[in-house]
């Protein structure tokens, strides 16, 4: 299959794309000329989808390999508790309101990195994980020792 705009080969399926008002297969870079047919459908956020808020997310951004573990919300108000926070103190201290508290410990919301992060510090939890087959044996020993990510990418590195 090539691309009908660039004639580069596609690898992988093709990008239905309207040009001027005619549908073509295009690869992903021209894609952007036009307006891309059939989106994927928008993953349902509303009350009621607990199935898939329950799953892992994978950051896209800039560290593809970092995810919030799956028991995020659990980690969260234990930690919360221990310390002897309300959900306003926890709010505080990391400069969020106590709706966004309120929807992390009910599992409504999955923290971004930022946030993630924040929780980390201020909490000493890990949320963050990285996917790689090498946090496994170490994931123990970190999360004992309160490691932040900085910690475990620099451990990563003079190993
Ligand atoms: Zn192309």
């Amino acid at each position: 299959m090539r691309c009908e705009i660039c004639g580069k080969k596609v690898t992988g399926k093709p990008v239905r794309t309207k040009i001027d008002n005619s549908i073509m297969s295009t690869c992903n870079d021209c894609s952007k000329f036009g307006k891309i047919q059939r989106e994927p459908p928008r993953p349902n956020r509303g009350p009621g989808s607990r199935g898939s808020v329950g799953r892992r997310r994978t950051f896209r951004s800039q560290e593809p390999t970092h995810e919030v573990i799956e028991d995020y919300q659990k980690v969260i108000r234990e930690a919360r508790e221990k310390k002897g926070w309300s959900r306003e103190d926890l709010g505080e201290n990391i400069y969020e309101k106590v709706s966004v508290i309120n929807r992390l410990e009910s599992g409504k919301m999955v923290p971004d990195l930022k946030l993630a992060r924040k929780l980390e510090k201020s909490l000493n939890i890990t949320l963050l994980e990285k996917t790689e087959e090498a946090q496994l044996d170490e994931s123990n020993s970190l999360n004992r020792r309160k490691a932040t990510i900085g910690d475990v990418v620099r451990i990563k590195k003079v190993k």
